[in-house]
């Protein structure tokens, strides 16, 4: 095997999309010594840079309004608190941004006393570089390394390090750090049919769970397709399901990693921010408000590890970094070539978790992500495509079947989420958020009821809520 390479800091933070960025430039900022990885060069396609770029506007006279359309639009399954948190920063993330020489069209409010959003001045495919190259230009003393993150490492409940294979000189490396800030984005790229680059792959929320932090409804996962059709392929049921695997894409995920107000997950010194998290808009999201919460709580994490870090200082245990190091050796000495499973598996997840599902269809993905389980294991290579695409397929196959596992716990329909076998939303004593965590035995499925401060009356939610158009049931 290569030397492994030993690095300490302070924090990595793992993805350098505009959460990652946003959470360099404030730990940065704050003091801290971080190193910035990705699996891909900040400038090649990401749904960051592939954004249309519309980011939630608001001013102080209309943050109750977002407020409630936000959780109306979520169907009422968003944390209340962090949703609150996220109204009330957005005035203050857009001034940010302006400081840092990002430039912006004139606001769009969605009507007088109203809020709306506003556009980036940049236009074209991939315009979002031109916002990422402003935060790196302002985060000059951050290094950012071609790094693939595979684990992080933790020890007695807490986090000591990161190990990821060094792209460049394929190689493994070991983080030796008291916090990691997961903004490795969400996983649309693990179905079949997305609007997202290569490399969505939820990452970040496999390696989440499986240093045993807590994941809330990954079942929730926004699919687009013709607005036009949504009413009238409704109204046809049995065939809705079919007209929809052939129309739509996987876009935007809704679950991921479960974070407190600061973003700290339920392993002390694992962060999350950006599309890797959930809990946050619930069911259904307002257009615009991604990229919001990438800037806000992308901050919110730099800030809040930069403080923990001060006063953490892990040691982690020798066989830990070794047992990381062997998995790291089975992807890079690999004789099968990644290409066939990855495929495999995001064809699963398409016909069984796609945009309309049934028991049947669930289960019927868990089965067959079974058959290729043994398959995985010898996958891999030298080359830098064949090392990404082998780690992208392990982390894609879990991903898989947690988010199977978590939608047959949700037996209705509510935001973005169709159950063809069950079409009505359930009743407002079983509204719940589906909570996944690593245990013993496998996986832990529990659920609670979503945290409600302010709006505690839920209204009907509406169907295929979300940034692609409501329709109301009632029509
Ligand atoms: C076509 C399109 C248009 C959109 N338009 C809008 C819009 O106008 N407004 C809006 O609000 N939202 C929009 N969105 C959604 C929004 O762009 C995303 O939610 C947001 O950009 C996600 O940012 P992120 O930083 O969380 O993750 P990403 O941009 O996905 O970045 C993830 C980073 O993590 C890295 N990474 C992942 N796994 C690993 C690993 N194992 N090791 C190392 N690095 C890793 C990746 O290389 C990447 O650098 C759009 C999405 C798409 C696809």
């Amino acid at each position: 095997m290569p030397p492994v390479s030993h690095i300490t800091c302070d924090i990595v933070v793992v993805g350098t999309g505009a959460a990652g960025l946003m959470a360099g430039l404030a730990a940065a900022s704050s003091g801290a010594r971080v190193y910035v990885i990705s699996k891909m060069p900040y400038q090649a396609p990401s749904p960051t840079t592939r954004a249309y770029g519309d980011i939630t506007w608001s001013e102080a006279g209309t943050a109750d309004e977002l407020f409630r359309q936000v959780v109306e639009t979520g169907g009422f399954l968003g944390d209340q608190r962090r949703v609150r948190q996220f109204v009330d920063a957005v005035p203050a993330m857009l001034n940010r941004l302006r400081i840092v020489g990002c430039e912006f069209d004139e606001p769009k409010p969605a009507g007088e006393g109203m809020p709306g959003t506003i556009r980036w001045s940049y236009r074209g495919v991939d315009s979002g570089q031109e916002l990422l190259q402003r935060l790196s230009d302002a985060s000059l003393a951050v290094p950012m390394w071609l790094f693939a993150a595979t684990e992080v490492l933790v020890h007695e409940g807490a986090v000591c390090g990161l190990a990821a294979i060094g792209l460049k000189a394929r190689e493994p490396v070991i983080f030796h750090c008291p916090c990691v800030i997961l903004a490795t984005g969400g996983g649309a790229a693990a179905f079949d049919r997305t609007d997202n680059p290569a490399g969505a792959t939820g990452d970040g929320i496999v390696m989440a769970y499986e240093a045993g932090a807590e994941l809330v409804d990954l079942e929730l996962i926004s699919f687009g397709y013709p607005k036009e059709r949504v009413r009238d392929v409704l109204e046809r049921g049995e065939e809705l399901r079919e007209e929809l695997l052939a129309l739509g894409y996987a876009h935007y995920f809704l679950g991921g990693v479960r974070v407190n107000s600061d973003c700290e997950s339920s392993v002390r010194g694992l962060y999350a921010c950006g599309e890797a998290t959930g809990g946050l808009f619930g069911a259904g999201r307002l257009g615009g408000a991604a990229l919001a919460d990438c800037f806000i709580f992308g901050e919110r994490a730099g800030h809040a590890a930069a403080f923990a870090a001060q006063t953490s200082h892990p040691v982690i245990p020798d066989d830990l970094p070794r047992a990381a190091e062997d998995r790291i050796e089975t992807v890079l000495r690999g004789d099968r070539k990644p290409g066939p499973a990855h495929e495999r598996i995001r064809q699963i997840a398409w016909r069984g978790l796609g945009p309309v599902t049934t028991r049947e269809s669930i289960e019927r993905a868990l089965a067959e992500l079974g058959g290729i389980e043994e398959e995985l294991a010898f996958t891999g290579g030298a080359g830098r495509d064949e090392m990404r695409l082998a780690v992208e397929a392990r982390q894609m196959h879990t991903l898989v079947r947690l988010i199977a596992v978590a939608s047959l716990q949700r037996e209705e329909t509510r935001g973005c989420y169709w159950r063809a076998d069950h079409p009505e939303p359930g009743t407002q004593s079983q509204l719940r958020n589906i909570i996944l965590r690593r245990a013993r035995g496998g996986c832990e499925v529990t659920s609670q009821p979503p945290v409600m401060t302010e709006l505690t009356e839920p209204t009907a939610p509406r169907i295929g809520a979300g940034c692609f158009g409501y329709t109301n049931r009632s029509g």
